[in-house]
């Protein structure tokens, strides 16, 4: 009795693994994205790497204004060619 139940179980344990087996590759797509470097800057701050609301420095309108500015310029260069 107990027997069959044990490999009752190991045959849904197979099935589980197998199922596993092969990775999706939507999520896997998902984990690429999330592990890219976030490319934007922080509109606080100015610094690239985060984002505003991860900031924990000071905030430098300047900075900041400068990156807008030197973004919009590579922008609009991009789009003339
Ligand atoms: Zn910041």
């Amino acid at each position: 009795m107990l027997y069959e139940q044990v490999t009752q179980l190991q045959l849904m344990v197979d099935e589980f693994k197998k199922e596993h087996k092969s990775p999706n590759p939507t999520s896997k797509l998902i984990q690429n994205q999330q592990r890219k470097k976030f490319r934007g800057f922080c509109y606080k701050c100015g610094l690239d790497g985060h984002v505003m609301h991860q900031c924990t420095s000071e905030a430098n309108p300047t900075l900041v204004q400068e990156k807008l500015c030197a973004q919009s310029e590579a922008g609009r260069q991009h789009k003339e060619v």
